[in-house]
């Protein structure tokens, strides 16, 4: 494995979330978040050693947040800084990985935009921020879409009018990439089996959720779409619903385009049905307590999940395992059992002691004996921004 440390970084419209990585150490040395950049409100988090730290950086953008973070960066990596990973959302087709950023690969984000309107513009100020204070460092592009780009036609295509496709880019994309890919690794190397003879169901399930089918280290299907609306319910998204909706709304309450896009990715999703949250601990509590909409939500969030995870095994030869991940896979044994209770078919089946016991980054099988496997492994995006940052300077090292 490479060495070195990397910065992280993960921008926002309004934040800035960081890690420093060092690919030989399991916990990040550094890590925070910017966040109300460009308003009085501007703060800095961070946590250094185990302590929590706040600044004030009232009226900070996106590069004076950085300007603040450069000593501490200084003073925790020193001379191990050897280069900064951003991530980046949408790579179109162009990138089917990581990129070293230079004019070509700015040129080609920016070509981008129009497919992810609200996050690659963000990501672009992170960089252009980080190029001004880090100039001599080499600086690498992480997509979340890059991993999916190895999914047949057959699965990445809508079934619309080809024009669309060939001359606007209109495809399915997918996203949480480099998540479906590290834990997908993870359960390779947990369950000593290799990468490239493995085959898995992920299901990401944080805010955004996705599933993904991964079959010998590569992507072979997605429940997310052209953009990260697609699929499952989500938070606040509705994931998947009749595209006729949109002129239903339209005709009969006069709904603008606008407005109807901000229900469908704001107030939509576990939010929308249970009229209470967007939080799934929340919503636990609440329907313990006996509230209708939170148990809704819990039940749709389940079944719609379930349905996803059958879909995904068609691209599947044989099952090697279902991987559970992000805030709510991670910690949410409820979701777990509930979820592969609509899944006898592919004869799943938890051990709820097992089960139960995977919270809070504990990770781990949580299968009953005799049937397939079933994993809980936490996420790490940053680890695998940093690792794909390393690697990709390697190579550009190499080469030259
Ligand atoms: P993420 O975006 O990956 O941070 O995930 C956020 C989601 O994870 C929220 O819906 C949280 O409520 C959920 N989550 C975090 N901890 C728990 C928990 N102990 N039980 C249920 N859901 C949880």
């Amino acid at each position: 494995m490479q060495s070195g440390t990397i910065l992280v970084i993960n921008c926002g419209s309004s934040s800035i979330k960081f890690a420093l990585v060092n690919a030989q150490q399991g916990d990040f040395a550094l890590s925070g978040l910017a966040e109300r950049l460009g308003s009085a409100e501007a703060v800095l988090h961070w946590q250094l050693d185990g302590q929590k730290h706040d600044l004030a950086i009232a009226g900070a953008d996106h590069r004076a947040a950085l300007a603040h973070l450069l000593p501490l960066v200084q003073q925790v990596a020193g001379n191990q800084l050897v280069g900064i990973g951003h991530r980046v959302v949408h790579g179109g087709e162009h990138f089917t990985a990581a990129s070293r950023i230079d004019a070509a690969t700015l040129a080609a984000i920016r070509a981008t935009a129009p497919l992810a309107p609200l996050h690659n513009p963000a990501n672009l100020q992170g960089i252009e921020a980080a190029l001004g204070l880090f100039p001599e460092l080499p600086q690498v592009a992480v997509f979340d879409t890059a991993f999916h780009q190895t999914l047949p036609e057959h699965a990445y295509r809508y079934a619309l009018p080809e024009v669309l496709y060939r001359e606007h880019g209109v495809r399915r994309y997918g996203f949480h990439g480099t998540s479906h890919r590290y834990v997908s690794v993870r359960a390779a190397e947990l369950s000593g089996l290799p990468v490239s003879n493995s085959c898995w169901l992920s299901a990401h399930l944080g805010n955004g959720c996705s599933t993904c089918a991964i079959v010998d280290g590569q992507s072979r299907d997605t429940s997310m779409g052209l953009t990260p609306l697609e699929g499952l319910a989500m938070g606040t998204r509705s994931g998947d619903v009749d595209a006729n909706l949109f002129g239903h709304l339209s005709r009969t309450l006069g709904w603008s385009l606008e407005k109807i896009e901000q229900m469908l990715n704001q107030h939509s999703g576990l939010l929308g049905l249970s009229g209470l949250s967007n939080d799934m601990r929340s919503l636990e509590q609440a329907s313990a307590q006996g509230h209708a909409g939170a148990s809704l939500a819990i039940e749709v969030f389940c079944y719609r999940l379930a349905k996803s995870l059958a879909a995904m095994s068609c691209a599947l030869p044989r099952l090697d395992g279902l991987i559970f991940t992000g805030g709510i896979g991670e910690n949410s044994a409820l979701v777990r059992s509930k979820t592969v209770a609509h899944l006898t078919l592919l004869n799943l089946q938890l051990e709820p002691t097992a089960n139960a016991a995977c919270v809070r980054g504990q990770s781990g099988p949580i299968e009953l004996p005799g049937h397939p496997r079933v994993l809980v492994i936490a996420t790490n995006e940053e680890r695998q921004i940093a690792l794909d940052t390393l690697a990709t300077i390697q190579l550009v090292t190499d080469v030259n």
